[in-house]
């Protein structure tokens, strides 16, 4: 077993490593000033309403600040593009172990570095489906902009009047009429539909409401801009507008007509291919996460040498080191299993690797939760304020126990699976 780096990925650490010292830990404050500009009240803003599109989209908050773009271009130039795509005619060829460590770099600046290297959810989810599902028309006018950075693009699944964990309850119509489809229902949760460059929606819904339970369901291509798409609202977290993910939105489809070759897949494919879209999502997110979990303890490492409470530094206090060591510990654990998880993804396939996908997405998000929680702690009224990133990445944690499937279900299908190991039912 080789714990060590291949050549190709530790000249990519190295790279990477340098572009978020040198460009994008810098650029954190810019970004934040340019959010809030543009958040302002009176900051000019374009029409409220999107072509095509109603609802409030253009508004502040979700307008991503022209940083983004800059640091796009420097990723790009730098080599530092489409990082997470292991099919090498489309992406930058990496296996999951050796996109791993990369990963978890751009965790340090969740809100900047993934979309800075072309490598953020939803749309790296959307970019594998159509590689992988994609006929050669949809690649050709979706695909190719999404891999080039050009616009962005929301994945609509979860609905406000079913329980959404299982998606066999979605309710969305997608029926067939002549050479057209009509999509017909309401979605919530969907992330990036508030950035005004989300220009189209991967829409799960029924196309099939008599077939088996796991052939109702189709998937279909929905353009922004099609007649009776309305972006009713964004979702906040945690009261934030979570800009940085493209916002969440509320969106309606009342009779929306796609033709018919906007269908991805056939008519049944829908939740199977869902389910395969979730993989490597969810292990991309556990990989940020261990960043993230790794920032949370220097600052945490950082605040206690230099914070003298009671005539010493917090760092001599037991319970602190003890939360130091205790984080530690819980990083190293997460990270084993995330690259176990990363190597099984590779050699096996993404369903060989199921039992394991499900434990590190039980597992990561409440471990960063957790550490993130003890550098709060030691930061004390600054640690929950805007002065550290970590209130904001306490909430992207915290969501991460509900979004790509709530803790309970994947820790129902792990035991379903463990029992039958003994049980053979
Ligand atoms: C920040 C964020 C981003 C998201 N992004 C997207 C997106 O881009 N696209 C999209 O389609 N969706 C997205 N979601 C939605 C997310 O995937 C759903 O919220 C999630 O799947 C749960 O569905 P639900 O909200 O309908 O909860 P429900 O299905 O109503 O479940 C509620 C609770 O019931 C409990 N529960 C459910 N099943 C079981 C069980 N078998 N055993 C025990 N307890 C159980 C769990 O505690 C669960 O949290 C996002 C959510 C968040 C918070």
């Amino acid at each position: 077993m080789d714990f060590g780096f291949d050549a190709r990925t530790a000249e990519l650490h190295e790279a990477l490593h340098d572009f978020l010292t040198d460009r994008i830990l810098p650029a954190e404050p810019v970004y934040a000033e340019q959010v809030a500009a543009a958040a302002a009240p009176g900051a000019a803003h374009p029409t409220a309403t999107d072509p095509g599109a109603a609802g409030p989209t253009s508004a502040g908050p979700w307008r991503r600040p022209p940083i983004v773009e800059e640091l796009k271009a420097e990723a790009r130039r730098r080599g530092l593009w489409n990082l997470f795509l292991p099919d090498p005619e489309y992406g930058a060829g990496l296996s999951n172990l050796q996109y791993a460590p990369l990963a978890e770099l751009t965790g340090r600046s969740p809100h900047l570095a993934p979309e800075a290297l072309n490598c953020a959810a939803p749309d790296t989810g959307n970019i594998e489906l159509l590689v992988e599902y994609g006929s050669p028309a949809q690649r050709e006018r979706w695909l190719r902009p999404l891999l080039d950075g050009e616009l962005r693009s929301a994945f609509c699944m979860t609905e406000p009047e079913v329980a959404s964990s299982d998606a066999t309850n979605i309710a969305t119509r997608i029926e067939r009429d002549g050479d057209e489809y009509v999509v017909t229902g309401r979605k919530w949760w969907s992330t990036g539909a508030m950035d005004p460059r989300c220009a189209f929606f991967v829409v799960l819904g029924r196309t099939d409401p008599a077939a088996p339970r796991h052939r109702q369901h189709g998937m279909v291509l929905v353009p922004r801009d099609t007649p009776g798409v309305t972006v009713r609202r964004g979702l906040t977290v945690f009261g934030y507008s979570d800009g940085a993910h493209g916002g969440h939105a509320e969106v309606d489809f009342d009779g929306v007509r796609v033709p018919a070759d906007h269908l991805i897949g056939g008519p049944g494919d829908g939740f199977a291919i869902a389910q395969a879209r979730l993989g490597p999502g969810r292990i991309h997110h556990c990989m940020r996460l261990i960043g993230m979990a790794e920032r949370a303890l220097e600052l945490l490492c950082r605040r206690a040498a230099g914070r003298v409470a009671f005539g010493r530094p917090l760092a001599e206090q037991g319970v602190v080191q003890e939360w130091i060591a205790e984080s530690r510990v819980r990083i190293e654990q997460a990270r084993l299993l995330v690259l176990k998880t990363a190597w099984l993804m590779d050699t096996v396939g993404n369903k060989g690797a199921h039992t394991e996908i499900q434990a590190i997405k039980i597992v990561t998000p409440a471990m960063a939760e957790w550490v993130i929680d003890k550098a709060i702690q030691a930061h004390g009224g600054a640690g929950v304020s805007q002065d550290t990133p970590l209130a904001e990445f306490w909430t992207h944690a915290r969501t991460l126990r509900l979004a790509d499937g709530p803790d309970e279900v994947h820790r129902a299908g792990l035991a379903r699976r463990e029992l039958r190991r003994w049980t053979g039912d």
